[in-house]
């Protein structure tokens, strides 16, 4: 799949979480509005219900005092309850015959009983259980009929005539029993607060902790709307925790689809470096494989060239130049084997833990027969490669194979970064139970801001592209790996233009 593909999908799956997130802020904040709009329902409705039932309770207590003044319910502190008007109905049904319900007088004369319609004058039969024939009732008993209306119109009149002050029209007791049944009707059972106005504004009743400045959305009715001239009787009423409870519903589904959301972000977004990693790994791989086999092609063509000139007969015996020719199949021998190594070496990135075969070692001799093997190169570039071994105790145990490439790879470095003459120093030293090993050179240098990374795989400093040098970011990796199985720690001190020095601390034995 090429890099551009990759970029292509990563692009249009990223469009698409971003489609999928706007649609669901789109939804979370429609369901928001549904929300809000259905608290304003209910809340509308509840406030409807309260004035309703204010009014309602109010006429009863007006037509009772009306009534029996002496037995009229003086507003009490009580709210008035659902007994206390059927017990108000029943006393104007028991002394006068009037019955709220249906609008109408009933009267019982002879054992039979009579209904009034106060708007027609119309007389039916009720409650008979003997018989249903059409009564007629006698002129006196229509004149008793009307007049006993009129008393009782007389007794409407005057509520609707005279409006008293709207602070004797309820009690707090009253308002606050009737909003919280209303509230719990329409099934919103949160904390409230309200407070009442009259004309001009002035205050008749507030809860404790109602606050004019308070932030929550308030909502307004009009109390006593049906007054013949209805005042500016004004019921405000809030809620501090509405925004909490209008919420409180979509929270956990908002928030859990957002987490998820999340989630998918992140997994995706592992997953396109997973695969941008492969594909670098892969790139590397075959540019390494491509580059190798052309390394390994010169050294191979030297070395069969020069054994050709050794082995022509027709090239008289002394100007065969033997010992040159030696000394070129050497160095190229050598040149293969590091490129040799080098392969192998890559191999143990493939395998999550590398085989060492771990033995009693002495360490200066691995150094000395590394150091060997770059002589001819180093010389060949009119340097020098110095060894200081200083260690008391060189005996380690190490696997000798992958310690030999180690330092293979130290030198390698230090011959390739450096431009001019190289100056290779190799030391030993002793420390506590161990061996401190040190390759530094005279080369390039690392800048301050890469030396963390070097031993990353496949990091390669910058500035090591531009003077040309080949490589794959490969083998300080590998040094740092070996290093570490062998329970050691492996640092750089570097400074451009003047030198790198690797510094290796090995200890002498391996813990168990
Ligand atoms: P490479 O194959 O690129 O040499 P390494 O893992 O051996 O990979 O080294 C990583 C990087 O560290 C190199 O690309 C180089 O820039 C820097 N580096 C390593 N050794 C030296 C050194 N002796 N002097 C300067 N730079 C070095």
């Amino acid at each position: 799949m090429k890099r551009f593909h990759i970029v292509l999908l990563a692009v249009f799956f990223f469009l698409a979480i971003s489609a999928l997130v706007i649609i669901q802020l789109q939804w979370i904040s429609s369901v928001v509005s549904a929300e809000d709009q259905q608290f304003r329902f209910s809340i509308n409705e509840a406030l409807k219900e309260v004035v309703t039932e204010l009014e309602k309770t109010e006429t009863y207590n007006r037509i009772m005092s009306e009534i029996n003044p002496a037995e009229a319910a003086a507003p009490s502190d009580e709210s008035i309850s659902l007994t206390a008007q059927e017990s108000a109905a029943a006393r104007l049904l028991e002394k006068y015959g009037f019955d709220p319900d249906t609008r109408s007088v009933i009267i019982n004369r002879a054992g039979r009983t009579y209904v009034l319609n106060s708007e027609s004058l119309e007389q039916e039969s009720f409650f008979d259980d003997t018989e249903s024939e059409e009564q007629t009732l006698t002129v006196g008993a229509a004149t008793r009929m009307t007049n006993k209306i009129i008393s009782i119109e007389n007794i409407v009149s005057r509520i609707l005539h005279e409006t008293p002050p709207l602070r004797d029209r309820f009690t707090a007791d009253e308002l606050n029993a009737l909003i919280r049944r209303s509230l719990n009707d329409v099934g919103i059972h949160i904390d409230y607060e309200c407070a009442v106005r009259g004309d001009y504004g002035g205050l008749i009743y507030r809860t404790a902790n109602y606050s004019e400045s308070s932030g929550s959305n308030k909502y307004l009715r009009q109390m006593f709307p049906n007054d013949p001239v209805p005042g500016n009787n004004i019921l405000t009423i809030y809620f501090p925790g509405e925004e909490q409870y209008k919420f409180s519903h979509i929270t956990f589904m908002a928030v859990s689809s957002m987490l998820i959301v999340l989630l998918l972000i992140l997994l995706a977004t592992g997953t396109f470096i997973v695969i941008f990693r492969q594909k670098k790994i892969s790139e590397i791989r075959s540019d390494f494989i491509n580059n190798m086999t052309h390394e390994l092609k010169t050294p191979i063509a030297t070395i069969s060239l020069a054994s050709q000139m050794l082995a022509d007969e027709t090239i008289p015996e002394g100007s065969r130049k033997t010992p040159e020719l030696a000394l070129v199949i050497n160095e190229e021998s050598t040149r293969l084997k590091v490129l040799v190594e080098k392969v192998l070496q890559t191999a143990i990135f493939e395998k999550a833990r590398i085989e060492l075969n771990k033995k009693q070692t002495d360490v200066h001799s691995v150094i000395l027969k590394a150091v060997d093997a770059f002589k001819l190169q180093v010389n060949g570039r009119g340097g020098t490669i110095s060894t200081f071994l200083d260690a008391p105790d060189p005996e380690v145990v190490i696997d000798e194979q992958n310690f030999f490439n180690v330092i293979l790879n130290l030198i390698d470095n230090a011959l390739k970064y450096t431009v001019g003459t190289p100056e290779i120093t190799l030391t030993t030293s002793g420390y506590h139970k161990g061996v401190v090993i040190t390759v530094s050179d005279n080369g390039i240098g690392i800048p301050r801001e890469h030396l963390k990374h070097i031993f990353e795989k496949f990091y390669r400093v910058p500035a090591g592209n531009t003077h040309n040098i080949k490589g794959f970011g490969l083998g300080l990796s590998y040094v740092k790996t070996i290093i570490e199985e062998h329970h050691g720690t492996i640092r750089v001190e570097s400074q451009v233009s003047k030198g790198t020095k690797i510094i290796i601390h090995l200890p002498n034995r391996q813990p168990k």
